[in-house]
């Protein structure tokens, strides 16, 4: 024996207290036995490139074993080894000094959950085992292997050992409770999970458990695309192939290395929830790093690999710290920097991920104002205009992947998903024309100033929009669930600037003011757009419902609309508000206006009905019923495109629909 001694801690027994603190994660023991083998095994190599050790290193190996009749779990490296002054200096005063202090500091903090309970070290292993040996021999020349043994309490015993093999082996006595540490299964799990990118190979029996290779510590510039893709695969099998990717790689004022991905956006996904995984020296820390990635920026995938993150404080602590606030801004402006990238590079392709993006980049714009400063120039909207410019389209099919090196060193991979091949495929299909809010303002500059004219429903406003195309207005697409919270950032940001619904009102130039003020009764002096606003106020008969009469301008009457409902900004606005704070959908406002487009034939032939004797054949139907239910009708199809029917309005709707068609064939057979 060649010392029993008393490690000197001032707890009396500091390892219940560690099981119970940190008992959650117990598990993690693993990863830090597992590092502490990578560091002696780097140690080695350090040393011998030093000069310092002529020996054979060998191939470096971590070696994990388990007993289930000895209930043992053991690990075992070929790096450094330990002399028996090591021993007493690192294992008896180092790591127990530190275990303590970090009990102590945390024995009050059990309940908050801790990031990465990072640096617990050696002593972690007391989470799982009644007793740890550690059996070691130095690479020194001469050293005298030794044999340490600890059963929990803070007494040791320390004696010559019979090792010949350079490393060390610690060995867990697992207490009854964590038994379950001896099933391959497990280790192998643990592993996976938290050693899978550690750079020595890990085995379990012939078997190495480990990936090993991090690509984000690579240089970008030794990746291939191919690479990027393989490496997001793995991350999230079954997975969509991401948009684009950044990496990250900077080493002032901090470090960070990391690859980030834009997945494609699944419409049940969770935005809040951050799926980027965070490591330290390429061990897994956590599942995600939502304290570190700006908000905006948390569907984003990936790996953050950073020591200088810290580990060892509650989450909140780590919110506040200065340095996680830094690196989160140093994210926002690499993503903001590759949009800008890829705007400028490859049009194409990134109006073809701007439907995933769109949401990421106008969250992260409403949010940030750093970022917003950043990318405002690049927030496009698709628009009813057809792109004039082709040119952008040809030039990124042709466009080879590029690298580009920005100020900080940072390299950025060119980013076009799929391999060059398959990109054929997305580049003959046409790209939707897109504008941004600034061109837009500037093309339209002449017919309509200040104004822009936006739909957020294609299919129900498809025929407000057909009549702005028509009359050579344009119409920008807002039609996102963001795009609610977006208008209104827009509205704030160009406050000169009109926003309006295609159909919440109809501009001037939509309309023919002649066309309705035309007199056609010279009696009564009664213009035709009273006499059909008057057929439906008595067929409605609705006081809250505002009728106007408008010819809307078309070289074919036919094609517009025969009437449209329309609801102002300002109503729509205040629905919109109260249906968000209610979280359901409110009643559609009885003051709205109902736009009837006398030009239309339906509308004209309608006034002519009106005005014809009454129809008498069976004695029951008269021109002033038909009259009546086809401007219920009218009035329903308009409505249809603002809300849709609740079932007593389907029914209503169906029957009129019937009678209308009977009356209507029952003239025509005659
Ligand atoms: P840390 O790894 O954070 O320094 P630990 O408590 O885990 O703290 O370990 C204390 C010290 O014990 C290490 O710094 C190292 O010098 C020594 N040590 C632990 N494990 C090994 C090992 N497998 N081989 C060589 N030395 C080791």
């Amino acid at each position: 024996m060649l010392e029993q001694g008393t490690i000197s801690i001032h707890t009396e027994n500091i390892f219940p207290i560690i099981k119970k603190s940190l008992y959650s994660d117990h598990q993690i023991f693993l990863r830090e036995l597992v590092s502490n083998a990578v560091d002696a095994i780097q140690k080695l190599q350090m040393v011998a490139r030093s000069g310092e050790f002529s020996g054979e290193i060998g191939e470096s190996e971590i070696t994990i074993a388990v007993d289930k009749d000895k209930k043992t779990l053991s690990i075992t490296d070929n790096g450094i080894g330990m002399t028996v002054e090591e021993v007493k200096k690192y294992i008896n005063q180092v790591a127990f000094s530190s275990a303590e202090e970090f009990v102590q500091k945390y024995k009050d903090a059990s309940d908050r959950p801790i990031i990465g309970h990072f640096g617990l070290g050696f002593y972690s292993s007391f989470m799982v085992a009644k007793q740890v040996e550690i059996d070691t021999l130095s690479y020194k020349e001469g050293a005298t292997p030794v044999h340490w043994s600890c059963d929990g309490s803070p007494n040791f015993t320390l004696e010559e050992s019979s090792r010949t093999t350079r490393g060390t082996t610690i060995i867990l006595h697992l207490m009854e409770e964590e038994e379950e540490f001896v099933e391959e299964a497990r280790v192998k799990n643990l592993v996976k999970t938290y050693c899978d990118f550690m750079p020595v190979p890990i085995k379990l029996g012939d078997e190495v458990l480990n990936r090993q290779k991090a690509p984000w510590r690579e240089s970008p510039s030794n990746l291939t695309k191919e690479d990027y893709l393989e490496f997001y695969r793995y991350l999230y099998p079954f997975e969509e192939e991401p948009l684009l990717w950044v990496h990250l790689n900077t080493d002032y004022p901090f470090i960070i290395n990391g690859i980030l991905y834009f997945p494609k956006l699944k419409p049940d996904v969770d935005v809040s929830k951050g799926q980027t995984k965070l490591f330290c020296n390429q061990v897994f820390v956590s599942d995600n790093c939502e304290e570190i990635i700006p908000q905006f920026l948390l569907p984003m995938r990936g790996v953050i690999d950073s020591t200088d993150i810290p580990l060892n404080v509650s989450r909140s602590a780590l919110q506040g710290d200065r340095t996680v606030k830094r690196i989160g801004d140093y994210i926002a402006k690499k993503v903001g920097d590759r949009l800008k990238q890829l705007y400028r590079d490859d049009r194409e392709q990134y109006i073809h991920a701007w439907k995933d993006l769109a949401t990421f980049v106008k969250f992260g714009v409403m949010n940030d104002e750093k970022f917003k400063k950043q990318v405002e120039d690049i927030v496009v909207f698709r628009t009813t205009k057809d792109s004039e410019n082709t040119e952008s389209t040809a030039k990124a099919a042709e466009t080879p992947a590029v690298e580009v090196q920005s100020q900080e060193g940072d390299v950025w991979q060119d980013v076009t998903p799929g391999g060059e091949g398959e990109n054929a495929e997305s580049s003959q299909k046409p790209a939707l024309p897109y504008v941004t809010i600034k061109e837009y303002l500037e093309r339209n500059k002449e017919s309509h100033e200040n104004r822009v004219f936006y739909c957020t429903d294609e299919a129900s406003q498809a025929a407000y929009v057909e009549l702005h195309k028509n009359q050579g207005l344009e119409v920008l697409y807002l039609d996102s669930f963001i795009d609610t919270h977006f208008i209104n950032f827009l509205e704030r940001e160009y406050n000169e600037v009109k926003f309006t619904r295609v159909d919440s009102d109809l501009d001037n130039t939509l309309l023919d003011k002649d066309k309705s003020q035309e007199i056609v009764d010279p009696t009564t002096n009664k213009t035709r757009g009273d006499t059909i606003k008057e057929i439906f106020e008595k067929a409605l008969n609705k006081p809250k419902l505002n009728i106007r009469t408008e010819a809307l301008k078309s070289d074919n009457p036919q094609g517009t609309p025969p009437a449209m409902v329309l609801l102002p900004e300002i109503l729509r606005r205040l629905r919109e508000m109260n249906a968000m704070m209610q979280q359901q959908n409110v009643e559609f406002p009885e003051e709205h206006v109902l736009l009837v487009n006398t030009a239309h034939p339906l509308i004209q032939n309608l006034e002519n009905l009106n005005q014809g004797s009454i129809i008498q054949d069976d004695g029951q139907s008269s021109n002033a019923e038909i009259v009546n239910s086809i401007c219920q009708h009218v009035y329903d199809l308009a409505l249809m495109s603002q809300k849709g029917f609740d079932a007593d309005g389907m029914k209503s709707f169906v029957e009129r629909s019937n009678e209308v068609l009977t009356k209507l064939t029952k003239q025509a057979a005659k």
